[in-house]
């Protein structure tokens, strides 16, 4: 794919890129690897500063980066502004808890004295989506840079004005040079990155697609390896649930950011004896959004980031249609420039249809009715993915119950499924391995290195 800085809203180019040569990618590589000492030399305490000065220049230039998200992928503007407030607070949990999370822990063993240190791995890439273009960077960048690694970015191809506002912010705020870069190259060229030796681990979030490639490439050079894919989150609504909040929240999960979050409510399960009162709410919200220009702020329905994701949708959709999906509202691309879809709800969705088996990864709400509670279940484990679920019930006990038994990574009772600099945060299945945030978070890439002293 072309690195190029294409604006949803409009369809028109904003700037196109050159991808780097490979002499301007050996550099990068070995300023990367000549940081990393240095970098994890320096006292816990100095790189959390260094962390929470990342954090006040996203909060300086917030409503600019913001912008620029806006322009290039297309999000709604305040949706941007929140996203770069995360990034900020995903920097300042992990200075606050690097110390703690760092620290050696004390081993009994036959030695005088054994314990487990943490060390840094060194150079890492990170692999990177368009749909939180800030957000997913720093996710896993705050961790890994606390843990005294360094860092080599990877964007998606539709994102270079993001990836290079990202490198800028960190080196405005001081870090030393190498500690972070982003590579303007093609996916093709991943492998290089991953075959050089002092590359020591690679950490994507993408599609199953990307996943199962670069996976295979970190295994040929025996590179460890975080996969952070896609997913299609069960939403089930149980009969005693609060159905105003329920389909408010269903409604949110499912059409931020376009419908292109990984964690979006992608299958909304209602039990029998509510089935017909949630679809009727749905239908009415659904028909209530608002598609329109991301920057201003009345509009609640953003564009499609890319028009050939936007072809990709729409086939998903009419596919369910002709196996047998009922179309409620929308089901077509939007008459105008850009890459708008419109909001759409499909009911009576079973399997072998894309939208019970695939991710659809836009704004479209898909219905799928089960018998009862034990039917909802089967219904929300039936999928390839594993990434996040929700249940709703005014009996906590009953939901809690009923969310440990989701086959997926994350599981909430009556609430956004959404992630939290302190909640680990990954899949399982085809959603892929290893954990983000949290504790978890900062273990993924380091050497938990065991010391005997006899
Ligand atoms: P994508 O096409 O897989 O791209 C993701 C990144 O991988 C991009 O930087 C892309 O570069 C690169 N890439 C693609 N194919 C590659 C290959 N064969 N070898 C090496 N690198 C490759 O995914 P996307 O369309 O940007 O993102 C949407 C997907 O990400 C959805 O499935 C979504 O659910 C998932 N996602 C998951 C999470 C999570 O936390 N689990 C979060 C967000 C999104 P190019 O752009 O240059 O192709």
């Amino acid at each position: 794919m072309p690195i190029q800085s294409i604006d949803p809203t409009t369809g028109q180019q904003l700037q196109d890129f050159s991808p780097i040569d490979d002499a301007a990618l050996e550099a990068a590589i070995a300023s990367a690897a000549s940081a990393v000492a240095p970098w994890t030399a320096r006292p816990i305490a100095e790189r959390a500063a260094q962390l929470r000065a990342v954090a006040a220049r996203l909060r300086e230039r917030r409503g600019e980066l913001a912008r620029t998200i806006t322009q290039e992928m297309g999000k709604l503007i305040g949706e941007a502004e929140s996203e770069i407030e995360k990034c900020a607070l995903v920097c300042d949990y992990y200075a606050d808890e690097g110390e703690r999370l760092l620290a050696d822990i004390p081993i009994d063993s036959d030695a005088s004295r054994s314990y487990l240190a943490h060390q840094p791995l060194g150079v890492l890439l990170a692999v990177m989506p368009w749909n939180f273009p800030f957000w997913q960077v720093f996710r896993c960048a705050a961790p890994a840079l606390m843990a005294g690694n360094t860092l080599l970015l990877k964007h998606a191809s539709n994102v270079p004005r993001c990836a290079l506002a990202i490198e800028a912010v960190f080196r405005e705020s001081g870090l030393p040079d190498g500690g972070f870069k982003t590579l303007l190259i093609e996916s093709g060229r991943v492998e290089q990155v991953l075959a050089d030796p002092r590359v020591r681990g690679v950490s994507l979030t993408g599609s199953e697609a990307a996943g199962r490639q670069v996976a295979a490439t970190a295994g040929r050079y025996l590179k460890k390896s975080l996969l952070e894919l896609g997913g299609s989150d069960a939403c089930v609504i149980l009969e005693d649930a609060d159905l105003d909040e329920a389909v408010k929240t269903a409604l949110r999960s499912r059409f931020i950011n376009a419908g292109q979050s990984c964690i979006a409510a992608k299958r909304i399960i209602p039990v029998r004896a509510i089935a017909d009162d949630l679809v009727a709410r749905l239908r009415e919200a659904v028909q209530g959004l608002q598609p329109g220009d991301p920057l201003a702020p009345h509009t609640t329905l953003a564009p499609m980031a890319r028009e050939d994701l936007r072809d990709e949708l729409h086939q998903q959709v009419q596919d369910s249609l002709a196996a047998g999906a009922e179309l409620l509202i929308g089901g077509q691309p939007l008459d105008r420039s850009g890459w708008f879809y419109e909001p759409t709800l499909l009911d009576k969705v079973g399997p072998g249809m894309p939208a019970y088996e695939e991710e659809l990864f836009g704004p479209v709400a898909v219905v799928i009715r089960a018998e009862d509670e034990a039917d909802a279940l089967r219904i929300a484990n039936d999928s390839r993915f594993g990434l996040g679920g929700s249940v709703w019930t005014r009996d906590q006990a009953r939901g809690e119950r009923f969310a440990r038994a989701m086959a997926c990574g994350a599981a909430f009772v009556n609430g956004l499924v959404k992630s939290d600099p302190r909640l680990p945060f990954g899949g399982i299945k085809d959603s892929g391995y290893g954990r983000e945030l949290g504790a978890p978070g900062i273990q993924e890439f380091l050497n938990a290195k065991t010391l005997w002293i006899g």
